[in-house]
């Protein structure tokens, strides 16, 4: 049994003529996993559907990733392979394309799990990853907006209305991309994103945490999308296979998971998918949305919503 699902991010869509456009990147995404499933690889799958979204400007990451306060793009993505325990994560890493495949070389060719900042592009550059610019212009401008309103309130310096500047712009900080997959034989999660719009430079969020919102080893794996802080306090991703460990199908244990953040942060924070090593599937959020995309043994087409 081999089964694939990813996500484009937990949130609230607002522009819901957008909604079309997202399904139909959830769900070629998956199909770019799904090709590589079939030839044997969870981890050259989730590498693929994550790269997938990457290069699809409506999601935030890689190109099309989210703006900091100070206008720059600082990307963070994971990568974990169930049956070892290896892992490899960038956290606000710019002038790349694919921070989930400097991920995967993180892993691969370093000691380490974690590179940050300047030390990952470095590494990047050393790893022959060719200088990229991932601002859209769409971005840019949804950035000018975000400031000026954030200015016209006054309260840059104590950040106190950022919460509600963010409620009214909902679509455009959380669309983090993520995969799970598992390929008979192991499961691989993997998680990019840009972060939260106007976050602080600096801030690293959930994703290039290992347990915190990418996490899998050889009973299931997850990947989070929502307020980062959340699954960072909630270690998340590695709680959520706890509950697969202690009985639960990747279903029941994403449910738990997310009644978890519910319970302790409240509503509209976060969102989940998994695998589980006996090929079951799993997605929840507190959200109003969250595009999704799966596909497994024994289904012809993918099934995608939001
Ligand atoms: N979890 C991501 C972060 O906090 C954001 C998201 O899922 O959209 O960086």
């Amino acid at each position: 049994m081999v089964a694939i699902i990813v996500h484009g991010g937990a949130g609230t869509i607002k522009k819901e003529d957008r909604i079309p456009r997202v399904i139909e990147g959830v769900r070629d995404a998956v199909l770019a996993g799904w090709r590589e499933l079939k030839r044997g690889s969870a981890l050259d799958a989730v590498e693929e559907a994550v790269k997938a979204l990457e290069d699809n400007p409506i999601f935030n990451a890689g190109t099309g990733s989210v703006l900091t306060l100070d206008g720059k793009v600082e990307m963070d993505a994971a990568i974990m392979r169930g049956k070892t325990l290896e892992a490899g994560a960038v956290a606000g890493i710019w002038g790349v394309r694919n921070p989930i495949s400097v991920a995967r070389k993180v892993m691969e060719k370093t000691d380490h799990v974690i590179l940050s900042g300047e030390g990952a592009v470095k590494f990047a550059r050393l790893m022959g990853f060719e200088e990229y610019d991932p601002r859209t212009d769409e971005r840019l401008k949804q950035w000018e907006e975000l400031k000026k309103k954030l200015l016209e309130t006054g309260e840059v310096k104590h950040w106190k209305k950022l919460g509600e500047l963010i409620k009214g712009y909902p679509e455009v900080l959380r669309s983090t991309v993520g995969a799970v997959a598992f390929d008979g034989d192991e499961v691989v999660a993997g998680t990019s994103t840009g972060g939260i719009f106007l976050k602080m430079f600096g801030r690293v969020g959930d994703t290039p945490i290992i347990g915190g919102g990418t996490y899998a080893n050889e009973v299931a794996g997850a990947s989070c999308t929502g307020l980062g802080e959340v699954a960072i306090k909630l270690a998340l991703a590695k709680s959520a296979t706890d509950f697969v460990r202690l009985g639960m199908n990747a279903q029941a244990a994403s449910d738990a998971a997310i009644s978890l953040a519910t319970k302790y942060f409240g509503a509209d924070t976060m969102g989940i998918i998994m695998v589980d090593s006996r090929g079951n599937i799993g997605f929840t959020k507190n959200t109003k949305h969250m595009s999704y995309a799966f596909i497994k043994d024994g289904m012809n087409e993918p099934q995608a919503g939001v």
